[in-house]
């Protein structure tokens, strides 16, 4: 058992901070200001620069940023929002949070779990304002022909971007496609921290709004009058706490550093997954190999062709291998918050998906193997009849 306590011999994700990195975190504890201040700002322009957007803003979470990317949309009552089920709930409930109403679009299908732009745009209604995309899994959804529709129909783009830190479409970084990008630094996610988030837009006024919102729509902050820089504030809009603090961003930043190394081992055991379940019988992988090179490889989805078996298949990788397995995602239209605000709604390629769907461990440095396990494992499991 390891010292998070995990029954599991292997578990789905597993985070080391490294020597550095904790020495980062703690030299921004000895500096005596915890907050929004030096390395907050130098976190949000090595991440701009990485992502080649103009700005970058550090807030609380990656639900904080996708809240302050709908607000700088304009989204607001009346409003809707067209959002996948197949995803994490944060990206419908931060459109409820605005007092708009998500409108939940179809996958393009178990080979490609982001939206359809087909089925976005017959769901476009005078009341749309915008299209929030996810890149699932840190594969980049078709985001230029979003991009297009969007354009076509006035409506702003808001990339999800919280799988895909450093994934790319035609060699430009996800998330810098639409108004705004939206990242997660959740202690599970490719860039991981714990709690945090980032958004990124190339749009002034939108960076600006954002900004404000961050911090209570104060006109200055407290390192301002701190450094005796201003003695009082203006509050000009009605705003939030969703500022990161000044450990976090250090940590943030010293892990950034390793970025591009932990994605190219995430993409090294994918791409050694995909030959390996290759031979395996009952099973699918959504995209293909190509599109390996593209995405942050956040997680391995592995589609059952029977949807049957799913709940067997996950006990018996369990109880018999120690192997750690999740759904991603539970279809969020199917959620009770979601029926009881919305009804029934039918998505059948999201439910055909979320029906099938196993997530099995990938981290960085998961061994060769680790992986070899976990496919033997799930040989096993599926080759055992359906009742045992
Ligand atoms: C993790 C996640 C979020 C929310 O990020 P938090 O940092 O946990 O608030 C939003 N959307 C998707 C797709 C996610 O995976």
């Amino acid at each position: 058992m390891s010292a998070t306590g995990t029954p599991f011999e292997i578990p789905l994700s597993d985070v080391r901070v490294a020597e550095d990195e904790i020495a980062a975190a703690a030299d921004a504890l000895r500096s005596g200001w915890l907050t929004m201040g030096p390395r907050t700002a130098e976190f949000e322009t090595a991440f701009a620069t990485r992502l080649g957007a103009r700005h970058a803003i550090a807030v609380a979470s990656g639900t904080a940023a996708l809240h302050l990317a709908y607000l700088a949309a304009g989204i607001g009552p009346g409003d809707e929002v067209i959002v996948p089920s197949y995803t994490f709930v944060a990206t419908a409930a931060a459109v409820i949070a605005c007092g708009a109403t998500p409108i939940f679009a179809d996958i393009a299908g178990a080979h490609d779990l982001s939206l359809d732009p087909v089925d976005v745009e017959r769901r476009i209604t005078p009341r749309t304002r915008a299209v929030a995309v996810v890149h699932f899994a840190g594969y980049p959804a078709p985001v230029d022909r979003f991009q297009a529709l969007c354009d076509d129909h006035g409506l702003a783009l808001i990339e999800d971007a919280a799988h895909a830190p450093a994934a790319t479409l035609h060699g430009r970084a996800l998330g810098t496609f639409g108004l705004a990008g939206c990242f997660s630094l959740f202690s599970n996610k490719v860039l991981s921290v714990g709690e945090g988030g980032v958004v990124v837009t190339d749009d002034d006024a939108a960076a600006q709004r954002m900004r404000l919102l961050r911090s209570h729509a104060m006109t200055t902050g407290t390192l301002q009058r701190h450094l005796g820089r201003a003695l009082s504030y203006d509050v000009v809009d009605v705003g939030f706490n969703y500022r990161l603090d000044e450990p976090r961003a250090a940590l943030a930043l010293a892990r950034m550093a390793k970025l591009d190394a932990e994605i190219a081992a995430r993409r090294a055991l994918t791409r050694r997954y995909r030959e390996l379940l290759a031979g395996l019988d009952g099973v699918t992988i959504p995209y293909d190999d190509a599109a390996v090179a593209d995405s942050a490889c956040y997680v391995m989805a592995v589609m059952l062709d029977d949807a049957r078996r799913r709940n067997g298949v996950c006990v018996a990788l369990r109880e018999r291998h120690g192997v750690q397995t999740s759904i991603l995602y539970p279809p969020a239209h199917r959620f009770t918050a979601y029926t009881e605000r919305f009804g029934a709604i039918s998505l059948p390629r999201t439910e055909d998906a979320a029906a099938r769907e196993v997530t099995v461990p990938l981290y960085g440095h998961m061994t060769g193997e680790q992986q070899e396990r976990v496919v033997a494992a799930l040989a096993d499991a599926l080759a055992r009849p359906a009742s045992a």
